[in-house]
């Protein structure tokens, strides 16, 4: 074991990972991994409880079922600090600099940048998770954004989304303002809870309006249109059927009843603009929201008319 090996040992029956500077008969010591880049720990070992020696290069990944980032480097952005834990090739990181000035330059201007500098961690992917962010009440810290990049992710939409747990946080502060949110996320949620009566009034009215789909669609309100266009999409995905389809059927009086939901339908096939994951709670919600909503995406109209008020707000605060 030499100096500058990265160990894994067992840590209270958990693993760890630690980067060797010293090495003595029975013992090894050094600097723990976690939060390494900003906040630097020593840490002293027993050999016996060393489980491996990864050498001085170990690649980013899986060991023993503990994920191995080592901390590689650090760079600074307009964000603040950037820290690697992955070993990016040249491509990966320029993509991921160019997706991270792509979204300051959205939250620019929106005038919103007052909780920077942070610091943000590239890390491996984990399960579920492509991000999270930190609150740190430390005057001499920063808050910790943590982005788990890899094929297929949508990058912008964590980075918006993390960014938007920063705005919840440290920006929309008035009670007035989140409250707003708070019966916003109430209404959202009750849709779920009363969708399949909706789903099998709608199949009742449509059937009694004697019109073709598209033409009762058109006559509804918000809040039904969305389960209308979510009950549309259902049909598409399980039986194969268009809009163009479902229109023929009903201009010849057919029943739609076959091929309609008989299940209470989720939350995220009734409101499809709000991904799943906005249900969670009201700050995953907002987060959500204005994530979709800064990139572009079209939100149902009320969400729109809420986050546009609510960006007025906030600007320059
Ligand atoms: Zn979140």
């Amino acid at each position: 074991m030499n100096k500058g090996d990265y160990i894994v040992f067992e840590d209270t029956k958990k693993f760890a990972l630690l980067q060797i500077t010293g090495v003595n008969d029975d013992e090894v010591y050094g600097i723990l991994e976690k939060n390494r880049a900003y906040d630097p720990v020593n840490h002293t070992v027993s050999k016996s409880d060393i489980v491996v020696n990864l050498g001085q290069r170990p690649p980013s990944g899986n060991v023993y079922g503990c994920l191995i980032e080592p901390y590689f480097r650090s760079e600074t952005i307009d964000w603040g600090d950037l820290h690697w834990h992955i070993r990016p090739s040249k491509e990966e990181r320029q993509s991921v600099k160019a997706e991270l000035a792509k979204c300051l330059k959205i939250l620019t201007r929106h005038k919103l940048m007052s909780f920077l500098p942070i610091s943000i961690e590239v890390r491996l992917p984990k399960g579920r998770h492509a991000g999270s962010y930190k609150c740190v009440y430390d005057e001499d810290k920063t808050d910790v954004m943590v982005i788990r990049p890899k094929e297929g992710l949508d990058l912008r939409h964590v980075v918006l989304h993390e960014s938007g747990h920063a705005v919840w946080n440290r920006i929309l502060k008035s009670a007035k303002g989140k409250s707003k949110w708070i019966q916003a996320y109430h209404k959202h949620v009750q849709l779920a809870e009363i969708d399949s009566k909706i789903v099998i009034r709608l199949l009742k009215d449509l059937t009694e309006s004697q019109e073709r789909i598209s033409d009762f669609r058109g006559q509804q309100e918000e809040d039904d249109a969305i389960v209308l266009d979510t009950i549309i999409d259902y049909i598409a995905d399980y039986h194969s059927l268009t809009l163009k389809d479902l229109n023929t059927l009903t201009e010849a009086g057919e029943s739609l009843a076959p091929y309609w939901p008989k299940h209470k339908l989720e939350i995220s096939d009734l409101v499809p603009e709000v991904t799943e994951y906005s249900v969670k709670n009201v700050e995953e919600y907002f987060c959500e929201c204005f994530a979709l909503h800064l990139a572009g995406k079209k939100l149902p109209k009320a969400v729109t008319l809420l986050l546009d008020k609510t960006l007025t707000s906030l600007r320059g605060k």
